[in-house]
Parts: C-alpha cells; sequence; structure tokens
C-alpha cells in the first residue's frame, strides 16, 4: 500500500515541490497551507489526476494548537494515518529587532517552531504504535548561524534545529527518524521582495553563483525520508556552500 505524506505549507513554494516529488513517485498526499484553499485544491487535482495518487487538501493554522488538533482529529475521522510529516510552512520577518511587537515574535515562533510541537505531538502516536515513521522539518541556515534583522526568524529556526537533535534522540528507539534541511538562498516567493541588485549581490556572495530551486529541495527531503533509519538526528545544510 502506498505511504502518505503530511505537507505543511504545500500551496507554493517549496511546500508545492515537495508535493510534486512525492506525487510522482506515487505517494498520497495531505497537503496543507493557510489560507491558499483554491490554489491548493488546483494543485491537489492536477498531480492526483496525472500520477493517481490521493491528494487531500485542508486549510489549517499551524501556529496554533487547536487548529492542529482539530486537523488531526478529522484525518483520524477519515481513517487518514501519516507515515512521513514534512515541517515545511513558515514565515520570515524582518526588521530590528527593537522594533518588534509580542505579537509579531509570537507569530514567527509559533509558525515556524512550535508548529513542528503540534504536528510531532499528533503524529507520534501512530508511527510509535508502527514502529516507523520519518519527521523531515524545513529549516534554515540563519538557524546555525543567525541574520542581522532576522532575529526572531533565527532563534525559531534555531529552536527547529535543536527540536529535531532533540527528538530524534528520543524516537529513534521507535524506529523514526527526524532530520531538518538548513535552506539557503532559495528562489520562491518568501524572497520576492528583494529587489535585482539585492539578489544579484547575495548570489554573488554564494559561491555556487545561484540560488537553490524549491525541486532541488523537494529532492533532498525524498532522498532523507528514504534513506536508512540510521540517518538521523542531522541538519543537513543545503545552500551552495554559502556557509
Ligand atoms: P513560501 O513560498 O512563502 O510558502 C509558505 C507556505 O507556508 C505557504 O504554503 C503558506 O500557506 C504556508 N504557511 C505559512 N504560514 C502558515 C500557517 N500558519 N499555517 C499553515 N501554513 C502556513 O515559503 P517557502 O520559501 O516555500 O518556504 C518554505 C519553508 O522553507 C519555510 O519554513 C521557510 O522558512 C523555509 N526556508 C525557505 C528559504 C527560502 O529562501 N525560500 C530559505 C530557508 C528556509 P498560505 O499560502 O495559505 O499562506
Amino acid at each position: 500500500m502506498s505511504k502518505t505524506v503530511f505537507i505543511s505549507g504545500a500551496s507554493r513554494g517549496i511546500g508545492k515541490s515537495i508535493v510534486n516529488c512525492f506525487a510522482k513517485k506515487g505517494y498520497n498526499l495531505v497537503m496543507v497551507c493557510k489560507s491558499s484553499i483554491i490554489q491548493l485544491e488546483e494543485i491537489g487535482k492536477i498531480i492526483s489526476e496525472k500520477y493517481s495518487v490521493s491528494a487531500k487538501c485542508y486549510t489549517c493554522d499551524v501556529s496554533d494548537s487547536a487548529s492542529v488538533n482539530d486537523l488531526f482529529r478529522r484525518l483520524n475521522d477519515e481513517g487518514i494515518e501519516i507515515d512521513i510529516l514534512i515541517n515545511n510552512a513558515g514565515i520570515s520577518y524582518m526588521g530590528l529587532l527593537q522594533d518588534m511587537t509580542d505579537e509579531e515574535w509570537n507569530q514567527v515562533i509559533n509558525t515556524n517552531l512550535s508548529s513542528c510541537f503540534y504536528t510531532s505531538r499528533a503524529v507520534l502516536p501512530q508511527m510509535i504504535a508502527r514502529h516507523n515513521g520519518r519527521i523531515v522539518n524545513i529549516s534554515s541556515v540563519w538557524g546555525k548561524v543567525g541574520a542581522s534583522t532576522e532575529v526572531a526568524y533565527s532563534a525559531s529556526k534555531g529552536g527547529v534545529n535543536a527540536f529535531t537533535k532533540a527528538l530524534a534522540k528520543e524516537v529513534a528507539p521507535s524506529g523514526i527518524s527526524v532530520n531538518a534541511i538548513a535552506c539557503g538562498f532559495i528562489d520562491t516567493q518568501m524572497n520576492a521582495h528583494l529587489s535585482s541588485f539585492e539578489r544579484k549581490s547575495l548570489f554573488d556572495d554564494i559561491p555556487a553563483g545561484r540560488p537553490g530551486t524549491s525541486d532541488e529541495v523537494a529532492e533532498m527531503v525524498y532522498k532523507i525520508v528514504t534513506a536508512s533509519e540510521y540517518l538521523t538526528g542531522q541538519v543537513i545544510s543545503f545552500d551552495g556552500a554559502w556557509m
């Protein structure tokens, strides 16, 4: 029977590429976004027709514990079990820390970090019972080295990296692997605010000379979840040797 992959932030960017990559390989999909349900359902329709897989689409605010619990109750009612969890949904915030409100801080931390807790807590009982499961968290190089004017984002992704390593230790005895990909500059809407001058100077700093693509990240996710479960607790940089 085909395995089922849960992908948050599936309506565009890296999440959309992950959806395509796994659909192509015959996996069934649970696709989640916060509000872009029309785009999400269009993607789901296209891939389910093209690859003959199940592509279920849901809105869920992964920064909100109750919203995640509601979604997993619904999945449970529909008899859907998750074999692979991809925590991809995320938001960025640029600005000086001193100008940031509590609300803005909490939004970044809850969307990028607490979401990993909420979804992992929901899927782990099923994975532990099956003694099998894979979790991949989409992190950032800023979680390793920090970025000026992106303190909250860097802190959230640093938290994701520590979360990944700690949870991997906790669930390795249950046959579950937990890894993260620390992406560098990936060409998605998240970076659409940059001018062509800013983009060029960033690319000049990346030894590979270009941004990564969301399809390349998706292939990395696939390689990680199809590797031996002995690959666990790793935060793998994917940044063209940038950092
Ligand atoms: P993106 O194009 O902005 O897409 C973000 C996705 O996350 C959308 O599907 C969005 O859904 C969803 N989302 C945002 N907040 C959500 C919430 N509260 N609940 C549920 N879904 C939510 O971003 P991306 O560039 O593909 O980034 C994906 C991941 O990669 C993020 O975790 C990001 O931090 C990480 N990353 C990206 C880069 C980069 O250079 N792009 C670098 C390092 C790490 P809606 O459409 O409904 O809003």
